[in-house]
């Protein structure tokens, strides 16, 4: 059946950042292709399908909404991810149900932010911060590793099944 899981996050910029999401996320799944709980399945908004990291395998799940809003200093993402799914018990584990939403459920959203205080001094590479939001993240302040100024502050984003 189709399963469809929304994952949301908000982050607070500073006037200093340039804030970007990323469209790419990696969100923990149980596998019915590999038939095991908990795999990690890298996805990106706009790929017809996914990647299953166990064995590096298709997965039959996608981005089907990627929102990003701005609303004053908050930059906040709601993303839709659809799947097909159906019962089973893990491969190696056989007392170990599947479940829609897996057990534990993690997700990773990766963004990119730039420094508008490196940008005015003349820094080449003001924008090219990486960084990551995850489940386990928690509420965190990033600032620039060159100059110091702060950049934002982002919390761990949540998971829910969608009915
Ligand atoms: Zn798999
Ligand atoms: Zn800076």
């Amino acid at each position: 059946m189709l399963s469809h899981v929304e994952v949301t996050a908000r982050v607070t910029v500073t006037p200093a950042a340039h804030f970007v999401w990323s469209n790419r996320l990696d969100f923990t799944h149980d596998c019915l292709v590999c038939l095991r709980v908990g795999r990690i399945i890298q996805l990106q908004h706009g790929m017809p399908y996914a990647l299953c990291t166990g064995n590096e395998h298709p997965a039959a799940m996608r981005v089907s909404a990627f929102d990003a809003t701005e609303q004053g200093a908050e930059r906040r993402l709601r993303c839709r991810i659809t799947s097909w799914w159906a019962p089973f018990n893990d491969q190696m584990e056989p007392d170990v149900q599947a479940s829609e939403l897996t057990a534990q459920p993690w997700v990773r959203l990766n963004y990119r932010v730039g420094c508008h205080t490196c940008r005015d001094n003349g820094v080449g590479e003001w924008l090219g911060i990486e960084g990551h939001l995850s489940s386990d993240t928690a509420p965190v302040t990033s600032s620039c590793p060159r100059c110091g100024t702060e950049l934002i502050t982002g919390a761990a984003p949540e998971i829910n099944l969608v009915g």
